[in-house]
């Protein structure tokens, strides 16, 4: 009998040190303290640079400030460098989307966490690194993503953004996910709202009525900026109107870094 209340005590000492353990991994190792506030966060991925630059005024027109998920940095031609330059001296962040755009769930099932991290994650560093950028947001390609996945790259980043799409008969004010209640989070998920998304201004417009409701973020991303919008892509008027419809709710521009810190 008293050897079962041991045991008892045992496995209760043991869940708790491990509760302890699991606190400790995930407990932030900066302060972040943005009172909560209606806003919307763009972000656009992958590496149109002269197609996002040529847009600048755009952005400037309505004060909105963006993360550039960038790939494949060390590609970079020199005028694109300097036009990435430009962007973030606009107020723009310039934010990791990984070194050559792997899938990591593939990766890593593949080759495990230490290589993807090694060919995916610490070059990309590096070569953004050499250009004057340090990346402490990340955007998972194809939004593929663990809670191993997340676990590591808390390490190198602040915060990770896996995806998120419109769901049939649900309006985009119901995705839980793509709302940030500034909770510390350091995970969250955007709503591709490229033209092939689905994704129309009506939709958007009952989400950004719920973020001024509920004095959250919404999590909005694209790729392209363009004229031709048949592939991942989101026409300059879109955008527009997409601004607009931010500033009729009096929506606050936030970049990934600016969620948090
Ligand atoms: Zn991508």
């Amino acid at each position: 009998m008293r050897t079962h209340i041991l045991w008892a005590i045992l496995a209760l000492t043991l869940a708790t040190a491990s509760s302890w353990t699991v606190y400790f991994l995930f407990e932030p190792t900066y302060t972040y303290n943005r009172p909560a506030q209606p806003a919307f966060s763009i972000s656009f991925d992958d590496k149109y640079v002269s197609e996002w630059h040529k847009h600048r005024g755009l952005f400037k027109k309505y004060q909105v400030r963006a993360t550039f998920f960038l790939t494949m940095p060390h590609q970079l031609t020199p005028a694109e460098i300097q036009m990435l330059q430009e962007l973030a001296a606009d107020g723009h962040e310039i934010a990791s989307h990984g070194f050559l755009h792997e899938n990591s769930s593939k990766f890593i099932k593949e080759h495990g966490m230490a290589a993807y991290v090694a060919r995916e994650i610490t070059p990309a560093i590096q070569a953004m690194q050499s250009i004057g950028f340090t990346p402490s947001t990340f955007a998972y390609p194809y939004g593929a993503r663990s809670l191993t996945s997340d676990r590591e790259l808390t390490k190198y980043f602040h915060l990770l953004r896996g995806d998120s799409w419109k769901v049939a008969g649900k309006g985009i004010d119901e995705v839980d996910r793509i709302f940030y209640q500034y909770d510390g989070s350091r995970l969250v998920h955007g709503l591709g709202i490229d033209s092939n998304s689905g994704v129309t201004l009506q939709d958007l417009e009952a989400g950004f009525k719920r973020a001024a409701q509920n004095k959250e973020a919404i999590l909005i991303y694209a790729h392209n900026i363009s004229e031709d919008t048949t592939g991942y892509s989101l026409s300059p008027q879109t955008l527009e109107a997409v601004f607009q419809l931010a500033q009729k709710h009096k929506l606050t521009s936030f970049t990934f870094r600016e969620l948090i810190l």
